[in-house]
């Protein structure tokens, strides 16, 4: 391919990612960002000596990013300080009356020996539970890291081979309850599916792979926050040659005899490139800046597509510390099914709902003053309602007592800084479609051949990369789908 002149939209890691990559090989690249932070959902703010991590907090799938600095030539640890976090999380579940607790190891042995206290046989089961785990990893890999066209791609004889070992039939609630019987052991077995967007009951039991994960590999944390992965793509990126620009939302895109011809930025000035990358939301893009006819997928295509939920974000600076919490903490609530239920099927705020704690300062002494606690409280919430200002009190208050609970501490005094973050920031912030915080969902349907492709089959130069098409959400996954845009741009464009 000759040399082209770049533009992307969108400075997410997806983006990014990809503008090192094309960079690496010699084009003339730019990237456009909306906001005034690159980053996108793995953005970074600071408030009173705070500094959260506004999206990604988990550094999972190690393997990944190392393929991915392998194949610009750097060493990760020359750019990213990973500290390998044990526990890797503790999970707190009321019980008869009761909070109890439990830490969570990257550590089989350990792990098989504490379920089998709580469960009479889950500690073999557990072991052959990961061991298929692993087994599917490598099969679901070799899945991922690829691009598909139709289909048919995916019922290629040695495609389908593979995939008759993956469990496609089931989904992974079923799975877990065939080896656990225990309601918290099938929760913790469970819980990884909230890295995909799908409930349980709607996830394809292949995603048990998430296990392997989570209890071979393990959870680890770059030191300054996953926001330091944006900082290495963009020193890197400089290197390169790359240009980026903040502040420079794209509001306008013209075609011209099937080609994308230019762009224009909310400042009115025009950009012309040869080719154009859409990191930002592929949903709202392709419905809002093409015209019907030009777009691959229509409305009525993103309409049937299930989106992850959206999240209820409380990002508070606590002034003492809190003993209770390790770096990732857990809350599952006592019905799952009435959360899960709000969150899909009845779009409301749940009553009793499960909540994720990061508290970073545990492991890195930069995000929060001495003596104190940086809070990054997760609740997953439906996506695409509105949420009132009363309702948004009366929900951080219901979040604040549970923390009180698991902490076992006041909180409310200790309050030094609090701001909330929700659907509707979700929208003003990324574009993100009806608010969603991850994307489009890990489903059956949209998983692999099923999910939407990363080119536009009706303008020539026009590409998509990061968490709605191949091979989906999370930051390694974003960070493989930039390697495979390179693929399909080295594959269409001469
Ligand atoms: C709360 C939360 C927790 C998460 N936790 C984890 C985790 O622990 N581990 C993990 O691996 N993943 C996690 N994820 C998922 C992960 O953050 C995302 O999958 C990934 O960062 C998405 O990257 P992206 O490049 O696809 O999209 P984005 O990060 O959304 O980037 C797209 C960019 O495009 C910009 N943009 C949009 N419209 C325009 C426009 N018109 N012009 C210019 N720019 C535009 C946006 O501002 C944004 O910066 C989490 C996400 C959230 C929200």
């Amino acid at each position: 391919m000759q040399k082209k002149s770049i533009s992307i939209i969108g400075g997410g890691i997806g983006g990014l990612a990809t503008a090192v990559l094309m960079a690496k090989d010699g084009h003339d690249v730019s990237v456009y960002e909306k906001n005034e932070c690159l980053g996108g959902r793995a953005s970074i703010f600071s408030e009173k000596g705070y500094t959260f991590d506004m999206g990604p907090s988990r550094y999972l799938m190690p393997d990944l990013f190392e393929k991915f600095f392998n194949e610009i030539g750097e060493n990760i640890h020359d750019h990213l300080d990973l500290a390998q976090l044990s526990p890797s999380y503790k999970v707190f579940y009321p019980e008869d009356n009761t909070l109890k607790n439990i830490n969570v190891y990257a550590d089989i042995d350990r792990m098989a020996d504490q379920f089998e206290q709580m469960e009479a046989g889950s500690g073999q089961k557990f072991r052959d539970f990961l061991k298929t785990s692993g087994e599917q990893y490598g099969i679901g890999m070799e899945f991922a890291l690829r691009n598909y066209d139709s289909l048919m791609d995916f019922l290629r004889r040695d495609v389908a081979i593979k995939g008759m070992k993956l469990n496609i039939i089931t989904t992974i609630d079923k799975y877990v309850a065939r080896f656990f019987k225990t309601p918290i052991i099938q929760k913790i077995m469970q819980y990884t599916t909230v890295f995909l967007g799908t409930a349980p009951s709607q996830t394809p039991a292949f995603y048990n792979i998430m296990s392997h994960v989570d209890f071979a590999m393990g959870v680890r944390y770059p030191q300054g926050g996953l926001h330091a992965i944006a900082t290495a793509l963009v020193k890197i990126g400089k290197k390169y040659g790359v240009h980026y620009y903040t502040d420079s939302e794209v509001v306008t895109v013209n075609n011209e005899q099937g080609i994308v011809k230019n762009m224009i930025l909310k400042d009115g000035t025009t950009i012309t490139s040869d080719l154009f990358i859409v990191n930002a939301d592929q949903a709202r893009f392709e419905t809002e800046m093409l015209p019907l006819e030009l777009q691959t997928y229509t409305k009525k295509f993103w309409n049937k597509k299930t989106f992850a939920p959206s999240g209820f974000i409380i990002y508070a600076g606590i002034d003492k510390k809190l003993d209770a919490l390790e770096h990732h903490n857990l809350y599952f609530n006592d019905n799952r099914d009435e959360s899960f239920g709000a969150i899909y099927d009845h779009h409301v705020l749940a009553d009793d709902p499960s909540i994720y704690i990061c508290a970073p300062g545990k492991t890195d002494p930069n995000v929060a003053p001495v003596g104190k606690e940086n809070l990054f409280i997760l609740v997953p919430i439906t996506n695409g309602i509105d949420i009132s200002e009363e309702e948004k009190l009366s929900y951080r208050d219901k979040i604040r007592k549970i923390v009180e609970e698991m902490t076992g501490e006041n909180l409310i005094d200790h309050i030094e800084y609090e701001r909330i973050f929700e659907i509707q920031d979700f929208k003003d912030r990324y574009n993100a479609w009806k608010g969603t915080a991850l994307g489009l969902g890990h489903t059956m349907m949209q998983t692999a051949s099923f999910r939407p492709n990363n080119y536009s089959k009706k303008l020539s130069n026009l590409f998509y990369v990061g968490h709605n098409t191949n091979p989906g959400i999370g930051v390694p996954m974003v960070i493989v789908s930039a390697m495979l845009v390179k693929e399909r741009i080295e594959e269409k464009v001469k």
